[in-house]
């Protein structure tokens, strides 16, 4: 088991599959660009599966595809399929945006993947291209609804929440869960290198569901993945969760870690990589010694994330390059 100095064992890997994303998100893609991974960086499928086969060995008992936008992914199916073969893995997850779901979801359901989470910031056509850079709501809409049919139930929304830019749409998404078996999950919006970062967009978990609260009544529920809060609207279909990166940081029951496209494992969202897997996975090192290098890694895991203000002085890398 990968249990670090505090007791955390680590049971969830988020595995970064490309660096290149079709959206521009405001939240997310500083806005000077970000420099891509050189092709040969990337991890080949066989890399991916290979430290996941030896992660899964190690006590990982859950995996989430993200990037980037792993949709883009070539042979994204036959990756999911490699993964969702593993022994030992109970769930295999991706997170999307969606926009290229039309079409995807039945074919990645097959493929093995078991639980779909799609971002989703507003509910409104303008906003959206104005927040992701880029039009196409009617697409990631029509992406949920054929996820929603392909048994990805229930779908999780991932909605980032921020002031002044989609934070008055906070009711919208909670009488969307009315006749829809979705979870929207609000997330605090975080800072990370070049996102245009404002402690005046930040909306705390209170704030939301005092917000909410005015309007709808929410019952507590529990949530067997631990990070999310959530709730439910007597006779609503869906639910709707808060994550609370900033203002309950959940870094005391941390289980993750972090692979990025380009082979570094990362045990802390906010702090630097702690090593790179690529040279060990290219110079013939066998399992064992990549297995010692993955221990030591956890081992020099932090108890916890940075304050806030030195979230914001800088990381080393942007959420795009990281995966969320
Ligand atoms: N392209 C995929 C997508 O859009 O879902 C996967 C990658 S994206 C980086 C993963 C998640 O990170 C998304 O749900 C996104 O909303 C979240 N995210 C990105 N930047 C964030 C920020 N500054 N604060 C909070 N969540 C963020």
């Amino acid at each position: 088991m990968l249990v670090d100095r505090f007791g955390r064992a680590h049971t969830y890997l988020r595995i970064a599959v490309t660096d290149r994303c079709n959206l521009r998100c405001v939240y997310c893609t500083p806005a000077t660009g970000v420099a891509r991974c050189a092709p040969e960086a990337l991890l080949t499928v066989a890399e991916i599966v290979r430290v996941a086969r030896l992660l899964v060995s190690l006590g990982i008992r859950k995996i989430r595809l993200t990037g980037g936008e792993p949709t883009l992914r070539p042979g994204i199916d036959r990756l999911v399929a490699q993964l969702a073969a593993l022994p030992g893995l109970e769930t295999l997850a991706m997170t999307t945006n969606g926009v290229l779901l039309p079409g995807q979801a039945a074919a990645l359901r097959a493929s093995g993947l078991m639980a779909l989470n799609v971002s989703l910031d507003t509910l409104r056509e303008e906003r959206y291209a104005r927040i992701a850079g880029h039009p196409g709501l009617p697409r990631v809409l029509a992406g949920i609804q054929e996820a929603l049919a392909a048994g990805f139930v229930p779908l999780k929304l991932n909605v980032v929440v921020m002031g002044g830019i989609n934070a008055d749409e906070l009711l919208d998404f909670v009488a969307f869960t009315a006749d829809q078996p979705v979870n929207v999950r609000f997330i605090e919006y975080m800072p990370f290198p070049g996102n245009q970062w404002q402690a005046a967009r930040f909306v705390s978990y209170p704030t939301m569901k005092q917000a909410i609260t005015s309007r709808y009544p929410l019952v507590p529920l529990d949530d067997a993945a631990g990070v999310a809060k959530r709730f439910q609207v007597p006779g609503f279909q869906g639910t709707v969760s808060f994550i609370t990166p900033l203002s309950a940081a959940f870094c005391a029951h941390c289980n993750r870690l972090r692979l990025t496209a380009d082979g570094l494992l990362k045990t802390c969202l906010f702090h630097p990589a702690e090593a790179d897997l690529r040279p060990a996975l290219r110079d013939g090192t066998p399992d064992a010694a990549l297995a010692d290098q993955i221990r030591r890694a956890v081992g020099r895991k932090l108890p916890g994330h940075r304050p806030v203000a030195d979230l914001v002085a800088g990381g080393d890398r942007s959420m795009l390059q990281i995966g969320g």
